[in-house]
Parts: C-alpha cells; structure tokens; sequence
C-alpha cells in the first residue's frame, strides 16, 4: 500500500504580527504543501489524507489534565507556553481560532498518519505536528497539546496496537523533547531515542548515560559529518535494543536541526538534513516497520523547503504489497 502525506490548509497559524514576535514561519505548513506541489508535479495530491476536524477532546483527554485543557480558555495561559508575551492580550476567541484549533488540527493529523501507517504498514507523513515539549498538565517550547503520545494512546483504544507492542520514538528536532519523555518514558513498551543540542532549552537529559544510553547530547553548531556519524552508529543499535521489531516508529524530524537556526542552533547543512532523512527512512521503511513521521520545530526560512523535500521523498518510497 502507498505512503500517505497528511495535511490541512488549516494547519497555518495565521496571526497579525505573530513573525515580528516569533521566528516561527506560521505559513509553513502550506508553504510546504505548495512547494511539494511543484516537486512532484501536482501529484502529492494523489497521496494525500486530510484532517476534517480537530482531534477530539476525549482523545486529548487520555494524556492531559481536563484542568490543562481548561485552562487554555486563558490566552495568559497560551501566551506563556507559546513564550509570546504579547498573545494574552489578544480576545480568548482569537487565540482559540488562530493558534489552538489549527494546533489540534495538527493532532487530528498525526493520528490520522498513525492509524494508516498502522493500518496499511506504511509511512505516513504529517506535514505538522510533533509537539514534543507538551506536558500533561502544561505546555511549553511553543508546544501546547502532545499530539504523538495522544495518538498512541487513541490508536491503541482503537485496538490497532497492543499496549505491549514495541514503539520506536526517533527524536531529530534538536530540542530534547522533554513532553514526550515526560508522557512516554514509563511506558515499557515505548523506546526514544533523542539526539538534541543539550545547550538550548531544555538541556540536559535528567538521568545517566549508563542507564538511558539513547539520550544523545551533541554542542551547539555540530556539523553534518559529527551529527550525520552520530546518528548513523546509535540508529541500528537503538533499533537492537528493543525486545522485538517495532509494531510502529514515530520519526520527529524537526528541520531545526538546520545550520543557522536561530532556535536549534545546531550546524547541519541542508543536504545533512536531507540525508539524515534518507537514513532514518532507509533504517525504518527498509525493515518494512509502519512509521508516522512528524515535522515539529523548524524556525528558518528554508524549513518549508526541507519539508517538502522529505514529503517528496516518501511519495518515491517503493510501494509496500497489500
Ligand atoms: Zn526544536
């Protein structure tokens, strides 16, 4: 069965002003849809799955507190973990409409991608998502609802996966993605392997080496070759390490790993970052493991760019026998 690209023209968070107050590109996700357009001749469409409606609050219900959800009523409470001062000063029904809805659209997204990946054991692309710094009962690093840990917990209410099925987490955005960690790290089914710039937020991982050997630190401005080798020795070993194949692997492949990021501050090149991707895909879809692949941060003008070529990438994955 074919990969599956996931995206809405709602997923834009369009608001006045909002690229004066964050570096963040809320055109992004349709920047990048328009760019794959051209890259693949229009035929992205043929592949392309679209969230209707946003995730439904049972479905957020399962890792955040209803406190939590309530709470975002407060644009203060937005503006907080958004880290944009300024947005609490905007009417609760803007917030909601500009910046929430589109978010758990996004959610709507990655569970989408999940449940086909799942269902057809292929890879499946959300051209957003991949809020990793979402907490259970709070958000930040511009990450309000956890998207992946809410879509493993729905796919397996779906009976789609087992609670003892093996998940291989891949985490390349270069913040540590601490939400999922919080959210996943008990889970003895759940497996994450992070390699993050420990000198940006949120720092370090809190625990040895010894014992979570697949939390990678690298500094500040690492380049291809250190990263790319990085990543190329821990991948088959992380993989070896679980108990058996994964049922399922979770890609976050955050583009702000890209040199000249103001908010990853790392020093991959962009054809690292393309053949990065290659790695990953060729680690994952070569072992024919279902694999959902998210976009999380990315805060250059070029992250739009690297988004679409990675879709472009997936649409040529060879097919998988139904
Ligand atoms: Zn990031």
């Amino acid at each position: 069965m074919n990969a599956a690209l996931v995206y809405s023209p709602n997923y834009d968070i369009s608001l006045p002003g909002l690229d004066w107050l964050h570096p963040f590109d809320g055109r992004k996700f349709s920047r990048a849809w328009t760019r794959l357009g051209a890259l693949s001749r229009g035929t992205c469409d043929q592949v392309l799955l679209c969230p209707e409606a946003p995730i439904a609050t049972s479905d957020l219900l399962r890792v955040h507190s209803q406190a939590y959800l309530d709470s975002l009523g407060s644009p203060r409470v937005v503006a907080k973990a958004l880290e944009i001062g300024p947005l609490a000063w905007l009417p609760p029904g803007v917030v909601e409409r500009r910046i929430l809805r589109p978010m758990r659209l996004a959610c709507a997204g990655t569970l989408l991608a999940m449940s086909h990946a799942l269902q057809k054991r292929a890879v499946a692309m959300n051209l957003g998502g991949g809020f990793h710094h979402a907490f259970r009962d709070h958000g930040e690093g511009f990450c309000i609802y956890a998207d992946v840990a809410a879509a493993l917990a729905a796919v397996r209410a779906q009976g789609l996966l087992a609670a003892d099925d093996p998940v291989a987490i891949i985490d390349l955005d270069a913040h540590r993605g601490n939400g999922v960690w919080s959210l996943c790290g008990s889970d003895p089914s759940v497996h994450v392997m992070d390699i993050y710039n420990a000198q940006v937020y949120p720092g370090f991982f809190p625990g040895s080496v010894e014992e979570f050997p697949f939390q990678i630190p690298v500094k500040a401005q690492t380049p291809d070759e250190a990263y790319l080798a990085t990543l190329r020795e821990e991948l088959p070993p992380f993989l070896a390490s679980m108990p058996r194949k994964p049922a399922l692997a979770i890609y976050n492949a955050g583009t702000d790993v890209l040199a000249g990021d103001p908010v990853g501050r790392l020093g991959v090149s962009e054809e690292g970052v393309v053949a990065r991707d290659a790695m990953v895909l060729e680690g994952l879809s070569g072992q024919g493991i279902p694999t959902v692949i998210v976009t999380s941060g990315g805060y250059s003008p070029k992250s739009y760019e690297l988004i679409a070529q990675l879709a472009r990438r997936v649409m040529q994955l060879p097919q998988v026998p139904a």
